[in-house]
């Protein structure tokens, strides 16, 4: 029981996302009220490390002042305006600007929307688009992998390849393929050595463009490192084969850095990482730092040059949002990069890298970790009942869900995904925090043991 206006009335009034209704009814929210830096605190006051960075986006911090005096200056100044039919403001402008100046070589047309979804399924109809104006138009396919994640709308959730976000929901509703997720020590087979894996999978990838035809995909999209589900990162090689495979076959690549994108890797952008081009880039999250929705998809000049084309003949691009390139949404996206150059934040993540992982590696040797993955600062602590067989703890997902919560009550918020606990924190992060966010991971390991071991589980 709890005298609280705001919980009672929480539970009796919002639908959220991503949640047992049912269980919530019982529970409750966890309501937060504040930010201070990677902190944030809940209505008790109690203190948090958010280790995931609210949803893998928050890279300046909870509490930064010049984005909310960017957002307010630009409320007053013009709040809101559209950039349909040759319309324009200087923000979308100036961040467009910003963004092909930022992201790699030949990227150079960038298209705004509200969210990564939507920046997905602008993809999507972006390269449907192009196809049938090359009258290619039995190209529609996509490939993906399985436990990839594009999003939830109705084609970004086809391409998404996480069970719970098709079943019942009648999806996937696109033509989409999934391949098996680039995650070795998961998925590699008995006494396979990781170049043998990562050859098997890119025969995959030319076996399937084989048996349903080049002449039928348009697209391959992934995640250079995949995030929800469940921070696998690929192994060497995979990436410039999948790209290699693409260019021979005449589908195009599409790298979605929702998550990946400016600094998270410990380079500016996931691509650049694992040595690849693609000809479309998707970014979101840690473009606003998530204070205001945002995503952009930047085009290589050729996709760019073979729309317009087609938008020429047609006389217009039939796709865009009340809020695409949101003018304040814009505004608060130009200063977080500012920030994020000014304060080196990407090379902040590059420099704690190491004491990151290192930190977390070594929770590899804790009875109830299987594997501890990750690059920069982003990582994965995947948990087993048996380390030798890698079985996992029944019901699904259960020990994650369970080392999250004590987490919780240690002040650290990460997050669980299938049986992975998943680590994102903020990249204005210091060594200290470093420490501070592996010692509450720890104790709540220790904890999630105890309880395990009292439960008979282990
Ligand atoms: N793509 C990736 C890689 C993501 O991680 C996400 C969200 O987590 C999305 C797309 C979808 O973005 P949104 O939640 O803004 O629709």
């Amino acid at each position: 029981e709890r005298p609280n206006s705001l919980h009672a009335s929480d539970i009796a009034h919002s639908m959220h996302p991503y949640t047992n209704m049912r269980a919530h009814e019982e529970k409750g929210p966890m309501i937060m009220t504040r930010g201070d830096g990677i902190r944030v605190y809940d209505i008790d006051g109690k203190e948090y490390i958010e280790a995931l960075a609210g949803l893998w986006s928050v890279a300046v911090g909870f509490s930064e002042t010049r984005l909310a005096d960017v957002a307010y200056e630009q409320l007053k100044k013009l709040p809101y305006y559209h950039s349909f039919a040759h319309k324009a403001h200087e923000p979308s402008i100036r961040l467009a600007e910003k963004l092909v100046e930022m992201t790699p070589e030949g990227l150079n047309r960038v298209f705004f929307t509200n969210s990564g979804s939507e920046a997905n399924d602008t993809v999507i109809k972006m390269v449907w688009f192009l196809n049938n104006a090359l009258g290619r138009t039995g190209k529609k396919k996509f490939l993906s992998r399985n436990k990839a994640y594009h999003g939830i709308t109705i084609a970004s959730g086809s391409l998404t390849g996480l069970p719970a976000n098709h079943k019942d929901f009648d999806l996937p509703a696109i033509p989409v393929t999934h391949l098996t997720t680039p995650h070795y020590w998961r998925f590699a087979n008995e006494g396979e050595t990781e170049a043998e894996f990562t050859a098997r999978l890119l025969k995959e990838l030319e076996d399937t463009i084989e048996a349903e035809g080049a002449d039928t995909i348009a697209a391959f999209i992934g995640e250079p490192v995949m995030g929800a589900g469940g921070v696998m990162v690929p192994p060497e090689g995979y990436w410039p084969g999948v790209a290699e495979i693409c260019r021979k076959n005449d589908i195009l690549l599409v790298s979605d850095e929702v998550i990946n994108g400016f600094g998270r890797l410990g380079t500016p952008f996931g691509c650049e990482k694992f040595g690849f081009t693609p000809d479309i880039l998707v970014t979101s999250k840690q473009l606003t730092s998530s204070y205001m929705p945002l995503a952009a998809i930047m085009v290589s000049d050729e996709v760019y040059n073979t729309i317009a084309d087609h938008t020429a003949k047609l006389g217009t691009f039939g796709h865009g949002f009340t809020g695409s390139g949101h003018p304040v949404a814009c505004a608060v996206g130009l200063e977080n990069l500012n920030i994020i150059e000014e304060q080196d934040l990407m090379g902040n993540a590059a420099r704690l890298e190491k004491p990151f992982q290192d930190g977390l590696r070594k929770f590899a040797d804790h009875p109830l970790v299987g594997e501890v993955r990750g690059v920069g600062l982003i990582a994965g602590v995947e948990l087993v009942k048996d380390k030798a067989t890698k079985e996992a703890f029944a019901p699904a997902g259960s020990m994650a869900a369970k080392v999250a919560a004590l987490a919780a009550e240690e002040g650290l918020i990460c997050r669980n995904v299938y049986e992975t606990v998943a680590l994102c924190p903020p990249l204005i992060l210091t060594e200290a925090d470093v420490t501070e966010i592996h010692a509450r991971l720890g104790r709540a390991l220790d904890r999630a043991l105890e309880w395990a071991k009292a439960e008979g589980l282990v």
